[in-house]
């Protein structure tokens, strides 16, 4: 019997990671990637999201605010 594995990520369902506010590297990302998506390039859409995803606050040793 088949069944699908809802732990996989599905591009259909993925959903950006929002900007850190205050973050300036995270927010020009974010613009970076609305403009993206307005013309319709959403594979730099999708690049930008994933820096923005990875940009470290905090947690990591390389920025701490
Ligand atoms: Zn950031």
């Amino acid at each position: 019997m088949i069944s699908h594995n809802n732990n996989l990520t599905d591009p259909r369902r993925y959903v950006p990671p929002p900007p850190e506010p205050g973050c300036a590297t995270c927010c020009a990302y974010d613009r970076r990637r609305t403009f993206a998506q307005e013309a319709g390039d959403l594979s730099a859409a999708t690049d930008f999201s994933v820096l923005i995803g990875r940009h470290p606050h905090g947690d990591g040793p390389e920025e701490r605010r």
